[in-house]
């Protein structure tokens, strides 16, 4: 079956066409700026050429409808006609406590959906968007809901409860959610795989490090704990987020410099992170790493800090799970990043973690980055959340 994965933001939308079967990726591509000037669709049939086409988007509708033209062009196309696209996974971030797994979406599923939207009022919103447009142009085809909370839903009370009055969790149901799930979950998985292990049997730490970061805490084969929490505010330092702070630090910024905290809260998600951290320099980690092998100050700053706070989140998830038995890397800068991978595991000698320089000097592929001797495997591991959408929709149709 022909699955099609949407990714839909405020303005943008990212789509793959897979095949279920032998699991590859038929074409991709990304509408961006929709609803604004300058809209522009990216679209790339595998093995073909990437083509960028700028032309109107006045909203998601227009997007998906684009999108559905392209895949099918008589010239750039990869299927005759919309019949061959067997079902559409979507990727909804907020499930709250109400989804534990991906669901086939119906009317019921919807209002459930609508009802997480003050959980997560930036994305929920416009992955509802996206659905209800698909829905219109693709009426009678199947789709799922998968979402970047569900694998989380297997944490204990005393991992997802906050130190806050009881009735903020009985009233507005506050509470460490965890984002990135969809990725947690392929990539633990993934890793059990590759070193033919039983997941059930492992314990296993997952650092998704990319723009958003997060660590979480596997153990046989249940997610236990997570560092982003009610919001992807929380946990580790990001490209442009601060992650853990001192929270009477925005009461403090509040005063000092006349803030509100809606502009307190823009600071702690887009000017902080290694952004802020580096003074600016950049929320990119190819940038950082050059800065950082020119001897750049801030970079290093940004790099370490960045790495330690990883390293700290390991210590804390191997008392979690009592051992650990793989640490694996993903996403962009866990995929892409030694420099990262080799700070990280300079504090984890407590765990026999001895890298292989030369495996970790790897980028983008699946490696043991450890030696044979390691008392603890470390593994980058190229995260598929796409591969990982169709095949829960795959699974549910
Ligand atoms: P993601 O959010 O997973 O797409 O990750 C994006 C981040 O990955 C970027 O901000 C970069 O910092 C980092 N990244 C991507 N490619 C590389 C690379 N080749 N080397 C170092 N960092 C990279």
């Amino acid at each position: 079956m022909k699955i099609l994965v949407i990714n839909c933001g405020s303005s943008s939308l990212k789509f793959q066409l897979i095949d279920s079967e032998s699991e590859k990726c038929l074409a991709k591509g990304l509408c961006e700026r929709i609803g604004i000037a300058g809209s522009m669709i990216t679209y790339a049939p595998a093995g073909g050429e990437k083509e960028k086409t700028e032309t109107p988007m006045p909203d998601h509708t227009e997007a998906i409808r684009l999108v559905l033209e392209a895949l099918t062009g008589p010239e750039t196309g990869v299927v005759k006609s919309l019949d061959e696209i067997g079902a559409v996974g979507h990727r909804v971030v907020h499930g709250g406590e109400k989804f534990a797994e991906s669901v086939l979406i119906d009317e019921d599923v919807l209002r459930a959906v609508e009802e997480c939207n003050d959980l997560a009022p930036l994305h929920n919103p416009a992955n509802l968007i996206g659905i209800n447009a698909c829905r219109k142009l693709m009426p009678g085809t199947p789709m799922v809901a998968v979402f970047d909370t569900a694998f989380h839903q297997t944490m204990p009370e005393e991992a997802y409860m906050y130190g806050l009055p009881y009735e903020y969790y009985r009233k507005y149901k506050i509470r460490r959610y965890g984002f990135h799930g969809t990725s947690h979950s392929y990539v633990s998985r993934r890793a059990a795989e590759i070193l033919g292990k039983n997941y059930e049997d492992l314990k296993i730490i997952v650092c998704h490090l990319g723009n958003g970061a997060s660590v979480s805490a596997v153990k046989n084969g249940r997610c236990v704990d997570t560092s982003m929490g009610l919001t992807p505010l929380e946990g580790l330092i990001m490209g442009t987020r601060s992650g853990d702070i001192d929270p009477a630090i925005i009461e403090f910024i509040a005063h000092r410099e006349n803030k509100s905290i809606d502009e307190i809260m823009a600071v702690l998600n887009k000017k902080s992170g290694v952004l802020g951290l580096s003074d600016n320099l950049s929320s990119d980690f190819r940038d950082l790493e050059a800065g950082y092998n020119g001897g750049d100050a801030n970079a290093v700053r940004a790099m370490r800090t960045f790495s330690y706070r990883v390293a700290k989140y390991i210590g804390a998830y191997t008392a979690a799970m009592n051992g650990v038995d793989v640490i694996c890397f993903t996403a962009g800068v866990g995929e892409n990043g030694p420099l990262v991978r080799s700070f990280v595991c300079e504090y984890l000698g407590y765990l026999g973690v001895a890298l292989d320089p030369e495996a970790n000097r790897m980028r983008g592929t699946e490696t043991v980055i450890t030696t044979p001797e390691s008392r603890t495997v470390v593994m980058s591991i190229p995260t598929n959340e796409e591969l990982a959408i169709a095949r829960e929709t795959l699974r549910l149709v």
